[in-house]
């Protein structure tokens, strides 16, 4: 049986991991901060994905470029011009649908004998389509006429009014990378092939509400643009083994589950035009199969775009034959942040009905915290002392949690929400022989320990 979202929801605001943008105004549309737990696990899932990808590759570099870039990038990516999602709107409420999430769902409710892709599909097309099978909304109305929209955020950099220069929150980072390929190029060492990836927020307009962070209008993306010469490198092995290399981070390094992960293929009237090959890495969240991480080949279109816009040279010159000079084509494995948040929440959430008890059944390197640690008694200084000095020495290698309020099953039963693998408490014992006890979140065992073991047990489980 599929998980709810609303019980993760729930969790998130009760335990600390998210809560809504300005609660205390009533919220804002599709917006999301990060508690204490949410942002150690949003940090987490950043360095892990930096160490594989950037820095355990000797192929790979990061960078880290601005929100606001050169307003011409947007028209040279075609994001001010195509960035476009038609969207519908309810004759009788008036509230606003993305055309083809409208669709998708009205599609899962009304099954069509013929085989129907809706992504991709243009204005005209989405018109037609709704004509023909009389699509309505979840509220059963029928909707006005299809309109587009663009999703990107405005601004202005300026102060005096009328002086205002318009300018983009971006839409997606990758464009940051092939803005800087040139500098990049003149200030490393790098040959092809070899990648750029980099982490930071984007912004969309987005429309579709209602699936927690899976879509806010402000996200965080980790996206690399992996380039290479198409005469020297096959692109078809060289897709493959990123998208192992993603399937080996999501199920290897993050621990999900394989059986909720899934492989779709873009058809050819999905994917952009310049596109040669599309392929989404799904999650079964609780609403659904959806995109978690995208990967596309797009050939050398934005090189491209960008030296007819900017009319600089941006072509890698080959270093066996100096009379040669190439665009080179990229690979772009595209993934939110949030997304793998959302869905590493979804696949830790386990119901240990047997033990009357909710457990994150987090991978030890992905939780939050790593350790809790507990004085058994508060009033006893020499028992608080000691544990302060566990905690200390804790802390200053993995995210350690304090916790001195209350019985010890009240604290163990925090952590399992928390998803804290491992718990440790220092007791009388302790001030005798240095030995403390330490518990396992999933086995909910106990065992004894010197307190110059800890680290080295905890930190196998990390690696592990
Ligand atoms: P969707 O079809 O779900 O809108 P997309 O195909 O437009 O996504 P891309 O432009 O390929 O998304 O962006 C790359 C990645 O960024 C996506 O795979 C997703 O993980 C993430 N992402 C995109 N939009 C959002 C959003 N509004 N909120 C959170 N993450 C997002």
């Amino acid at each position: 049986s599929l998980l709810s979202l609303e019980k993760i929801v729930a969790l998130s605001k009760r335990r600390g991991f998210i809560y809504p943008t300005s609660d205390i105004y009533g919220g804002l549309a599709s917006s999301y901060d990060y508690g204490p737990l949410g942002a150690e696990l949003l940090r987490n899932i950043r360095n892990l994905w930096w160490r594989e990808m950037i820095t355990c590759r000797e192929d790979m570099i990061g960078i880290d470029s601005q929100i606001l870039l050169h307003p011409e990038t947007w028209v040279a990516s075609g994001h001010v011009n195509a960035f476009n999602d038609p969207l519908v709107e309810d004759k009788v409420t008036h509230k606003r649908y993305r055309a083809d999430h409208l669709i998708e769902a009205w599609l899962e409710k009304n099954p069509q004998d013929e085989k129907i892709v809706v992504e991709g599909l243009d204005l005209p097309g989405i018109a037609a389509f709704i004509e023909k099978y009389h699509v309505k909304t979840p509220d059963g109305n029928d909707v006005f006429p299809p309109k587009a929209f663009n999703i990107m955020f405005q601004s202005s950099i300026g102060v005096v009014e009328g002086e205002k220069m318009p300018v983009y929150l971006r839409g997606e980072t990758a464009q940051g990378i092939f803005t800087n390929f040139a500098n990049i190029l003149n200030s490393t060492r790098m040959q092809l092939p070899f990648g750029v990836g980099q982490i930071g927020k984007s912004f969309r307009n987005e429309i579709t509400t209602g699936q927690f962070v899976f879509r806010t209008l402000e996200f965080e993306q980790a996206e690399i643009e992996y380039f290479f010469d198409p005469e020297k490198t096959d692109w078809q092995p060289l897709f493959k083994s990123w998208q192992d290399q993603m399937w080996n981070f999501i199920h290897g390094t993050l621990g999900i589950r394989e059986e909720k992960l899934r492989w779709r293929r873009h058809s050819d009237q999905e994917r952009s035009f310049y596109s040669k090959d599309t392929y989404d890495l799904e999650y079964e969240y609780p609403f659904g199969f959806k995109e978690l991480w995208g990967i596309a080949y797009r050939t050398d279109y934005d090189l491209k775009q960008h030296i007819d816009h900017s009319g600089k040279d941006l072509r890698f010159r080959d270093p066996q034959d100096p009379n040669r000079s190439i665009i080179p084509h990229v690979i772009e494995p595209a993934v939110g942040v949030n997304r793998i948040l959302l869905m590493a929440m979804c696949d830790a959430y386990w119901e240990d009905s047997e033990n009357n008890r909710v457990v994150m059944k987090f991978k030890p390197n992905v939780a939050p915290y790593k350790a809790a640690v507990f004085p058994l008694v508060k009033n006893k200084p020499e028992i608080v002392g000691k544990a302060r000095e566990v905690f200390h020495m804790l802390g200053k290698k993995m995210g350690t949690c304090w916790d001195d309020r209350g019985n010890i099953g009240k604290r163990y039963f925090y952590q399992d929400e928390i998803g804290t693998p491992f718990c440790i408490t220092i007791d009388y014992q302790t001030l005798e022989d240095d030995t403390v006890t330490i518990r396992d979140r999933d086995t909910m065992v106990q065992e004894r320990i010197h307190i110059a073991d800890l680290n080295a047990k905890i930190s196998a489980a990390l690696e592990a």
